[in-house]
């Protein structure tokens, strides 16, 4: 099954469904940035959560978290578009913690801090930027709490990531749920009733539950109709040119000095692990004229 989002609605559009299989690009960033379990669980549930809240934006537009905890795990950034693309890493990618209640310890490794959403619209218009503090660190209800305060809409946000033994990803989703206005007070309470007798979002994928499947299941005693499905990837932004343009960046002075000593430039992609190296002549080229 390859990774993909689904999205729902109502039949009388007061409550909004999104879930999401994340499986395989977030076993690509396990293997891009050689993370261990815990880290890898915190920066799948990221990721995938990262998609949800992509999944509510306008097109062209992007959304970045930046989860900042005093735990071990240092910082999570991940940054999401509505097409399905997302990259993202976590500071300490060697974050390995002992399970806390036979699960990863995600809280745990994270800490308290604060979550920053941006919604960067298209052009040089300015973000939106918000910040909330971390409820627990566990990721979705963090995401949550965010959709509840800063944007005034009460969510439901499940996501996880089921880790072999071996450390390899044997499964990852999540959901992300809405009362719209106007929902009843009656649709709430049989939402949540679903949530609580519904299993974990891994447990889910690990049943072989596709997106449209876990909505159906949330979703049990309302009309729906699935809108959309579109597969989702693990996708960086950078680029050869982009690389060269922060070389370029840093200055006539700085860039005489690498020719003077190493003669070669080496840049690693934080998002995506990606390594550049930029030989002398191509570096000559870059030399701004005195
Ligand atoms: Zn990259």
């Amino acid at each position: 099954m390859a990774d993909h989002l689904a999205r729902t609605l109502s039949a009388d559009s007061t409550v909004r469904g999104l879930a999401a299989v994340t499986t395989d690009l977030v076993e690509e960033a396990r293997v891009r940035h050689g993370t261990l379990p815990t880290a890898t669980a915190a920066l799948g549930r990221a990721l995938t959560a990262g998609l949800l809240l992509g999944g509510l934006l306008k097109a062209d537009e992007r959304v970045s978290l930046q989860f900042s905890g005093d735990g071990p795990l240092g910082t999570i950034l991940v940054d999401a578009t509505p097409s399905g693309q997302v990259r993202g890493f976590v500071s300490r990618p060697g974050t390995h913690l002992p399970a806390r209640a036979g699960k990863l310890d995600v809280g745990g490794a994270v800490g308290r801090g604060v979550l920053c959403v941006m919604r960067i619209p298209p052009g040089e218009v300015a973000p939106y930027r918000s910040v909330v503090p971390l409820v627990s660190g566990e990721i979705g209800a963090d995401v949550a709490s965010y959709l509840a305060g800063s944007e005034q809409v009460p969510s439901v946000v499940g996501v996880g990531v089921f880790v072999h033994a071996d450390g390899r990803v044997g499964a990852a989703g999540g959901y992300l749920l809405q009362a719209m206005p106007g929902a009843e007070a009656s649709a709430i309470d049989r939402l949540e009733q679903n949530v609580d007798s519904t299993p974990s979002p891994s447990d889910l994928v690990r049943q072989g539950l596709g997106a449209p499947a876990i909505l159906t299941r949330l979703l049990a005693g309302f009309a729906t109709r699935v809108l959309e499905e579109q597969t989702v990837h693990f996708r960086c932004r950078c680029t050869r040119e982009r690389v060269e343009g922060a070389i370029l960046a840093m200055g006539r002075a700085e860039l005489l000095d690498l020719l003077a000593g190493e003669r070669r430039a080496e840049v690693l992609c934080e998002f995506c692990s990606a390594r550049y190296v930029v030989e002398e002549p191509e570096l000559r080229a870059l030399l701004p004229d005195a």
